[in-house]
């Protein structure tokens, strides 16, 4: 392999972000990806069902800023941009919920974000959050699917940190097919793993399986966990300083099962999110549906719950979800299940987690990790997002952001 001026480490979203910012710059770049798929977390696949489903991001978040919707537009990916009216359904301990109901349930969530969002504390979220009283199962659940781990675990300011505009567009076509495709043409050698990163004056040295590669910067994308369980060696130095640090912004856990259905429920006609409610549980269940020729019901589950049941195994995981959906339908659901399949970020050795989030105490720490200047070896990805954290849209912003700076540095 030859030496080049830019090395990106890793081909998600940031790493296509930062190879095409390069490409733009006319400078050149490499980027090495571990897998033998380019897109990391956005990955669209069937994964043995009828037809493909995002096994991680799914929705452009803060569609109406993203802009990947702009590469949407440009390579022919479907979303869905209407909003839809009256999209929940609760079903609690016994019943599905009246619209009296229902309102009530949106106003506990409303309540609880707008509660996060305000409170300016580097607290565990819970410390923030009103009594949501009959909704605190489905309350917990959100937060937890939001923050992609335990809420308790989560700082509140760090999270509010994110500028949402309340515009969530799910791709139809897929956000990892759309993600992938903007790596078309792209300098990426996939099966190359990362081993070490030797910092020096003016270069680095980038150790590989394959061999040792020079550059006189490089922008490591890998995920905090990756990085902080030291899958990557960094001589000491700045970067190893930052990535020594890394911890308090893991990756948290949140895993999907895949219900492939022959029809939906009939209760199911106008939804487009359940939140079951079971009596005994502090968690609800989530169910994403999915209309269409081939209607899924696809189960989000994440925080401590959701690592007991990954770490059990795919059957644990659909036998939880098909459980909530017996408590909800009846045993009558099991009938129109015509295949199921299940995520597992938790131990892909790659990502090893969801997204990240600040523990408390460390919205700052974040904030400041971003902005550090770590000389010659930069970092990218979901996590030194500003105010985008957590997303494909802000991975791939920080890419293209930390390239522009990496190229001024080394021109
Ligand atoms: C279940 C789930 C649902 C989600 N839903 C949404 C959503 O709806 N909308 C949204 O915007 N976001 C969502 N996200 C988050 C979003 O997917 C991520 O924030 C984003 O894709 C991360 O991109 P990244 O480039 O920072 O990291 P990654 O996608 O993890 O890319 C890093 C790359 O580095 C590679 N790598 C790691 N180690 C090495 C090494 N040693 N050598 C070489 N390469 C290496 C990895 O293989 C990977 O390809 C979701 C995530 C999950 C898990």
């Amino acid at each position: 392999m030859s030496d080049t001026p830019i090395i990106i480490v890793g081909a998600g979203a940031a790493g296509i972000g930062a190879a095409l910012e390069c490409a733009a710059r006319g400078v050149p770049y490499m980027v090495l990806e571990a897998a033998n798929r380019v897109g990391g977390r956005a990955y669209t696949a069937a994964a043995g069902l009828p037809s493909a489903w995002d096994h991680g991001c799914h929705w452009l978040h803060c569609a109406d800023a993203n802009p990947l919707v702009e590469w949407a537009d440009k390579l022919g990916a479907t979303y869905r941009s209407q909003e839809v009216t009256n999209p929940f359904q609760v079903w609690d301990s016994g019943s599905f919920a009246d619209a009296e109901e229902l309102a009530a349930y949106e106003g506990a969530i409303t309540r609880a974000f707008e509660a996060v969002e305000t409170s300016g504390r580097d607290v565990p979220i819970p410390d923030v959050l009103p009594d949501a009283g009959r909704w605190a199962p489905s309350v917990n659940l959100i937060m937890t699917l939001m923050a992609g781990d335990d809420a308790k675990g989560v700082s509140a300011s760090a999270y509010a940190d994110y500028v949402d505009t309340d515009h969530n567009w799910p791709v139809l076509s897929g956000y990892g097919a759309l993600i992938t495709a903007m790596a078309e043409g792209l300098n990426i050698r996939t099966g190359v793993t990362v081993k070490a990163i030797h910092q020096r004056q003016g270069g680095a040295t980038v150790t590989t399986d394959q061999g040792d590669l020079e550059a006189a910067g490089v922008i490591v994308t890998a995920s905090t966990n990756v990085l902080a369980r030291g899958m990557i060696h960094f001589d000491p130095g700045p970067a190893a300083d930052l990535v020594f640090q890394l911890d308090r912004v893991p990756c948290g856990i949140y895993e999907k099962v895949a219900f492939a259905m022959d029809a939906l429920p009939e209760e199911m006609a106008q939804t487009r999110f359940l939140s079951v409610q079971q009596s005994g549980l502090d968690m609800a269940t989530n169910f994403q549906i999915v209309h269409g020729d081939a209607p899924m019901m696809l189960c989000h589950m994440a925080g401590s719950y959701a690592h007991a049941l990954v770490m059990a195994g795919p059957d644990a995981m659909t036998d939880y979800a098909r459980g909530a959906l017996i408590d909800a339908f009846g045993t009558r659901i099991e009938d129109r299940i015509i295949g199921a399949a299940t995520t597992n970020w938790t131990n892909d050795p790659l990502v090893l987690g969801s997204y990240s989030h600040a523990l408390p105490g460390s919205a700052q720490f974040r904030r400041d990790m971003i902005t550090r200047d770590t000389g010659n070896v930069a970092f990218a990805g979901e996590a030194f997002s500003p105010n985008w954290q957590a997303t494909a849209h802000g991975a791939y912003a920080s890419g293209r952001d930390v390239a522009a700076r990496m190229v001024a540095q080394v021109s």
